[in-house]
């Protein structure tokens, strides 16, 4: 089988095996045994991880390449011939897809080993649930000797032949807040006797809107969304308590530590003018994917001919590669693979443009020769 045959047969395969995060059990299976059968002896990383090495002709650096194994809890509904196997469990991102590109390349560096330097190739556990198999992948020692990391990811709004590779922030920190007020109830027509919860809640989600408007650099992207609000339960009963659910995406660290302040600041000052309080819980999601200049401009200038580099905007959406790149140099790329009939990513039709896959092995196989 030629290996462009062999490229969306694996993808086919996996396809059909999703699994949740940390349950990777029969993915790892399927990626040891075709690993083997390439003549490499991959080691257990994080449980249901696997990591391998293919060493050059003479020391020098080492770069590894990543790509996720989870799936996500969906009901496949794409009548593909090759659709998932597993009930409720769906390759609805394209991580079937990173994990055939990296094996591919692994195959190809089996055959032809690098001059000089070694590649370590990484298949991680749970990108789709926080706090993210990477922190785990890093605990078991996956970067240990690693001079850079990159990896990709398929991106279903852009058509195959197109990417984005670029210094600076690719996506962004993808954090959740909840604030309860907690004011005191009562009779609609005695409000001096009250704290109440609606108005100080109304007051907070206008004040929280000045945040991006009026407290961050315009030059420092970023978005403070309030997307519930719940409180009260009748026109003649002042609301005891409130809740607002909200989300915050930024690309800079110290704009991110700025905002979650701020949401403190003004939930505890606002009910405070009226003798009440609030709780906030702050999360933080996935950091922002922050490419090295240095090791993003490499790769970049080594794929000239292969695809069309777009200028693009970072992503507002959030990847758990960010961890790596916080640890050591790095890049992401992110890789066209629009079907014919487009759906988002994590929507049961879900799919992608196939002819993404080996384009994507030429990407990662020619980033890893610019770096080594
Ligand atoms: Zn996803
Ligand atoms: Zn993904």
């Amino acid at each position: 089988m030629d290996w462009n045959t062999q490229l969306i047969e694996d993808r086919r395969n996996l396809h059909q095996i999703p699994e949740l995060g940390h349950e990777e059990h029969e993915t790892q299976a399927y990626l040891r045994q075709a690993l083997k059968e390439a003549g490499l002896e991959p080691q257990t990383v994080a449980k249901t991880g696997l990591m391998v090495d293919i060493l050059g002709r003479s020391p020098g650096n080492r770069v590894a390449v990543r790509a996720e194994m989870d799936g996500l809890p969906l009901v496949e509904d794409t009548g593909l011939a090759f659709q998932s196997r597993h009930a409720g469990r769906m390759h609805a991102c394209g991580h079937d897809g990173h994990m055939a590109m990296v094996l591919a390349v692994a195959r190809r560096f089996q055959e032809n080993p690098p001059e000089a330097g070694s590649v370590r190739f990484i298949f991680q556990p749970a990108e789709e649930q926080h706090p993210g198999g990477a922190l785990d992948m890093m605990a078991d020692g996956c970067l240990e000797g690693v001079d850079r990391i990159i990896g990709l990811h398929l991106q279903s709004p852009m058509p195959a032949g197109q990417a984005v590779l670029h210094p600076g922030a690719m996506m962004a920190n993808s954090d959740r807040f909840r604030i309860i007020i907690h004011g005191r109830g009562g009779h609609a027509s005695e409000p001096e006797a009250t704290q109440d919860a609606v108005l100080m809640g109304a007051q907070l989600v206008a004040q929280l809107q000045t945040i991006v408007s009026r407290r961050v650099p315009a030059t420092d992207p970023a978005v403070v969304t309030c997307g519930a609000f719940h409180a009260g339960s009748a026109a003649n009963i002042i609301a005891d308590s409130a809740e607002i659910l909200g989300t915050v995406r930024t690309l800079s660290a110290s704009v991110q530590s700025q905002i979650a302040e701020e949401i403190e600041h003004m939930a505890s000052t606002i009910t405070a003018l009226y003798g009440a309080r609030a709780d906030v819980t702050y999360t933080r999601g996935y950091p922002a994917v922050i490419n090295d200049a240095q090791t993003a401009n490499r790769w970049a200038a080594a794929l000239n001919g292969a695809v069309q580099l777009m200028e693009h905007p970072p992503i507002m959406g959030g990847e758990d590669f960010s961890h790596y790149l916080n640890r050591i140099p790095g890049a992401f790329l992110l890789l066209g693979a629009r079907p014919q009939q487009y759906y988002p990513h994590h929507s049961p039709h879900f799919t992608i443009d196939e002819s993404a896959l080996p384009i994507g092995v030429e990407l990662l196989w020619r980033g890893v020769q610019a770096l080594l």
